[in-house]
């Protein structure tokens, strides 16, 4: 024998180590250790002694436990009877802080899937989308809350006002109210209304625990057109379990109409529903069209809660004291003690794909907790994505269309006005001005689109050519008027103006290329009768200037709105009737495969905003390539047909959906580092890489330096998913030993949407 030791030796095969060490004794069963997630970047849990003369807690119990000199709050993620920690290095924990385990069998489940699936570590999966009390390791006990009822008085005097008369209607009809929920009826801040009421008496505070109610619906739902009866029907017939449907329908044709509908079947079997939208959608208005429907206790997550607030939903969806859940992506992790039904509004939304840290998709993870839960699931969208239409194409989905609006309005027709013929000036052709002119005159609202924020992008001296540029990015900074100032979007930068060129001292510097105060200041200059109202980051940083806006826009008066992206979705203008987009040409020249898709999909979501109302509505789309195929494509035969083309493209290129991309990226402030340590993974990958994988790189990455770091990145792809989340596995076990790595920032992201 090799290694010599006779007997013992053949013992040991034969017999795990313990059993040696530890004869068992009937009396004795061994220890169960503890395997706890803690939020640390390693991918792997820790393994613990539990407490003596205390139960062992269940997975899905939180514990504090040491780790290096500190006390940290983890999570018994399993339960087992062997550890390869010495014993003289095992710990015990120090406290087990839940009696009951905090999350269920499948919650855990679905965060232990998403970490294997994401390359994360579990223990930093589910810091992220815990609450923070539960993440220090509060007890999870809902708080009785202040709620608002009416009071036997009766108005003297005065009359309530007509937002006061509501409120007071609704408490009559609710019983109990939370100011929340009284701001979601009304679908504005209800909190002055309630403390006026308050002091004539008519209303009163009090606190109670929120009660297990039964929903109900309160609003009759519409009439369904017959586009959108048979969808709801096939939704209907399906089988009870699991199943993806996805609702193809343009904007406007009364998709919310059938999630409705079909969310009060569930909530009348009793069980809940969570609802994803994408984070620009989750405003007062979508939530409020859900409050006037259902009696039910809504809770929405947004950026807005406090800390409790979002403690006080998450206990009150896993204690099925709550209805609907509405909320972005990390709702998605939401315990759910009924779940019935997960609806995923605007499907498409980039912003389902967390960009940092845990780099998930809410939209796939949704669709796997379905599944998981074995309950139906909707994806809706104008503007599907290339995945999702996919996979319904291939039959793993249902597919339902709607192609008319519902109710009056029609859909806009979209014309491409040439460049090239046209003189233009801050980006605003003489046809355009035209049928601006012609828009105001007729009473209409103007929606101009441009996605780039600023005055300028490029401030150039036209004596030397020099252009002013961020240093930490390596890229040219954008002008600003409002303030006056240079700033970077990349690292978010500024600088002063500069007064002359700072290379030839020549007074010449010229502002080059267009951004949305540009074109505002411009159309004031044209039409100084008419407001012109810039909805950009920057101007909707103060939340009052954004509502002063909006109720101009709402309150039907002819006016122009300039803005970027933030204009394309969530809301509505019915009485926009003209929609222009100022520079279609970004989209499709872009080196991204992705870009044509976001490209249509954002044009349809802008083009949508037209004509909502009865009044029909028009969309002017300026282009110097009017002859480009995927333009003509899209304008003549709309989303539907484009996508299933560029479907057609991605196939022959053998790009996602037809195979998956995993990015290694590595940063630094050494120049050579990234790319160092990518060789590195690079070489690895060549030894040991199973068949099927291709590895491009690594290469710097085309945004190669922001803030001051330096990026490079390697991008492996297959066709199977299988082998890419081997490999994925594998590079992180070896990166994790690894010497350089210690020196650069370094992630894996799966199924990425951003390559820059
Ligand atoms: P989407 O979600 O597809 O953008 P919505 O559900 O918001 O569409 O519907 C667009 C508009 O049409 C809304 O004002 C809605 O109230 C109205 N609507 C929807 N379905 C119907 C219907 N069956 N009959 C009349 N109006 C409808
Ligand atoms: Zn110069
Ligand atoms: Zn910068």
């Amino acid at each position: 024998m090799a290694r010599g030791g006779g007997w013992l030796y053949y013992c040991r095969q034969l017999f795990p180590s313990t059993a040696l060490t530890h004869p068992p004794l009937a009396s004795h069963p061994p220890p169960l250790y503890l395997q706890v997630a803690i939020p640390s970047p390693l991918h792997r849990s820790f393994d613990y002694l539990p407490l003596p003369g205390v139960v062992t807690p269940k997975p899905g119990s939180r514990v504090r436990v040491p780790f290096g000199s500190k006390s940290v709050v983890g999570i018994v993620v399993g339960l087992s009877t062997h550890t390869e920690v010495p014993a003289d290095k095992l710990r015990p924990a120090e406290q087990v802080l839940d009696s009951v385990p905090l999350l269920g069998e499948s919650l855990l489940a679905l965060y232990r899937w998403a970490s294997q699936h994401y390359l994360f570590p579990l223990g930093l999966a589910l810091q992220t989308s815990l609450p923070k009390p539960l993440r220090e390791g509060e007890p999870p006990t809902l708080a009785t809350a202040l709620v608002w009822e009416r009071t036997e008085a009766q108005a003297i005097g005065r009359p309530p006002g007509v937002s006061a008369q509501q409120l007071l209607d609704c408490l009559q009809r609710y019983q109990r109210l939370s100011s929340g929920e009284c701001s979601a009826l009304l679908g504005k801040p209800a909190r002055p209304l309630l403390t006026a009421l308050q002091r004539r008496g008519l209303v009163r505070e009090i606190a109670a625990e929120p009660a297990l109610r039964e929903a109900r619906q309160l609003e009759a739902a519409l009439a369904l057109n017959p586009e959108q009866a048979a969808a709801l029907a096939a939704l209907r017939l399906g089988p009870s379990g699991f199943r993806c449907s996805l609702l193809e329908g343009v904007t406007g044709s009364g998709k919310t109409e059938i999630y409705l509908q079909l969310i009060a079947d569930v909530l009348s079997a009793g069980r809940q529903v969570l609802v994803l939208v994408p984070e620009i959608t989750l405003t007062p208005q979508t939530i409020a069209r859900f409050a006037r429907r259902f009696q039910a206790r809504i809770i929405a997550f947004h950026s807005g809660l406090t800390d409790k607030q979002r403690l006080q939903g998450w206990l009150e969806a896993a204690n099925g004291s709550a209805h609907i859940v509405i909320g972005t992506r990390s709702a998605v992790f939401t315990p759910l003690a009924r779940p019935g039904l997960i609806v995923v509004d605007e499907e498409h939304d980039d912003s389902y794909k967390q960009q940092d840290g845990f780099r998930y998709s809410g939209r796939d993870v949704a669709v796997y907790r379905a599944r998981q839960l074995d309950i139906p699931i909707l994806l809706g969208s104008a503007t599907p994505s290339l995945e999702s239409l996919h996979n319904a194409l291939q039959a793993r989905y249902q597919l339902l269309t709607l192609k008319r609006r519902a109710g009056p309005a029609s859909l806009p027709d979209i014309g491409v006005l040439d460049m090239k013929l046209q003189p233009a000036e801050a980006g605003i052709s003489a046809g355009l001005q035209q049928r601006i002119a012609a828009t105001l005159a007729g009473n209409g609202q103007v929606l101009v689109f441009l996605n780039r924020r600023g005055f300028a992008p490029l401030l150039r001296c036209g004596h030397c050519g020099w252009i002013a540029e961020c240093q930490r990015c390596e890229r040219s900074f954008t002008l600003h008027q409002q303030p006056a100032q240079l700033r970077c979007h990349h690292c978010d930068g500024q600088r002063a103006l500069p007064r002359s060129c700072p290379q030839c001292h020549g007074h010449d510097l010229e502002a080059v290329g267009l951004g949305t105060e540009r074109s505002a200041e411009y159309l004031q200059a044209c039409f100084p009768d008419y407001p012109v109202l810039r909805i950009d980051r920057d101007s909707t940083r103060s939340a009052r200037k954004f509502s002063e806006a909006m109720d101009i826009v709402q309150s039907g008066v002819p006016c122009i709105l300039v803005g970027t992206q933030m204009l394309a979705k969530g809301h509505h203008f019915p009485r926009v009737t003209l929609v222009a987009v100022l520079d279609a040409d970004g989209g499709l020249f872009s080196a991204d495969f992705r870009a044509q898709e976001n490209f249509g999909q954002l044009l349809m979501q802008v083009a949508g905003r037209a004509g909502r109302a009865e009044c029909p509505g028009s969309v002017v789309v300026q282009s110097f390539h009017p002859e480009h195929p995927a333009l003509r494509y899209l304008v003549t035969e709309g989303y539907g047909p484009f996508a299933r083309q560029l479907l057609s493209e991605r196939r022959s290129g053998g790009l996602p959906p037809f195979s998956h991309f995993l990015l290694l990226r590595a940063e630094a402030a050494r120049r050579d580092l990234p790319l160092q340590f990518l060789l590195q993974a690079a070489e690895l990958l060549q030894r040991e890489a199973p068949r099927g994988v291709s590895c491009h790189g690594p290469l710097p990455s085309p945004f190669g330096k922001k803030a001051g770091v330096f990026r490079a990145q390697l991008l492996l792809q297959a066709t199977r998913r299988a082998p890419l989340q081997q490999v994925g596995a594998r590079l992180l076990a070896a990166l994790e030993q690894d010497s350089v790595a210690r020196k650069v920032r370094w992630f894996i992201d799966v199924d990425p949407l951003d390559f820059s």
